[in-house]
């Protein structure tokens, strides 16, 4: 099985429509978080143009896909903040917050953004915005941490899911961090025309590869990792 993780995708496009094309050499697409890019100076049209926008794009995916919110995806709707507006996804097949799921030999959960969190992760994949705190992945170049201290704790309990899909912080020292049995993953995020940073995870050869976006190209690192 081979899984393409993407995260931050703030509404781009090309980013888009780069997902459209690639989901169709993998088994399941998963998108951890910030979908849409909300912020006041953001150049990406207004809230109701973006979600129109990515609920389109998303139905043309060519493979499976989950997908879980971040702080950029919740709206205010009669005074709560949530991401109820990928609940149409949830009709054309696509795994959003809250779905729990099989997927051929593994276990998801797509954690919404806000939320706390279950205690224990049977669960061999989450889907979740924010990385756990004191990992590579959700420390920033400069040295500031933005992880999930939440995550932190279920992870070192050694009860954390195998992989936990993240996102968040956009320059993370590195893709790829171990707290307690759970790999944490984040692709990153580089300003680039065409395509986000990606993540390809390949459970029958036990390798994740990252593919960062740069100016000089898309370069690609791969580690493996044990049964
Ligand atoms: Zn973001
Ligand atoms: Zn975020």
């Amino acid at each position: 099985m081979k899984i393409l993780h993407v995260s931050d995708l703030h509404a781009r496009p090309a980013w888009f429509k780069w997902l459209i094309r690639e989901s169709s050499k993998v088994d399941l697409v998963c998108i951890s978080g910030d979908l849409l890019d909300l912020r006041v100076d953001c150049f990406n049209g207004s809230a109701e143009a973006q979600i129109k926008m990515v609920l389109n794009q998303l139905t043309q995916l060519r493979a499976p896909f989950a997908l879980c919110s971040g702080n950029h995806d919740s709206i205010s709707s009669r005074g709560v903040e949530s991401a109820r507006w990928t609940e149409p996804l949830r009709k054309r097949g696509g795994f959003i917050d809250g779905s729990v799921f099989w997927f051929q030999d593994y276990k998801f959960r797509c954690v919404p953004w806000g939320e706390p969190l279950p205690v224990v992760a049977p669960e061999d994949f989450w889907l979740i915005h924010a990385p756990p705190l004191g990992v590579y992945t959700s420390q920033a170049m400069d040295g500031s941490s933005h992880g999930c201290h939440e995550l932190r704790e279920v992870c070192r309990s050694a009860a954390g899911p195998l992989f936990a899909l993240s996102g968040h912080v956009h320059s993370p020292r590195r893709f790829w961090g171990m707290l307690g049995r759970t790999i944490s993953l984040n692709p990153g995020w580089r300003d680039h025309p065409f395509q986000p940073s990606s993540i390809i995870i390949d459970m029958s050869n036990r390798t994740v590869t990252h593919w960062p976006t740069g100016l000089l190209g898309v370069k690609n690192a791969t580690f493996r990792f044990a049964e």
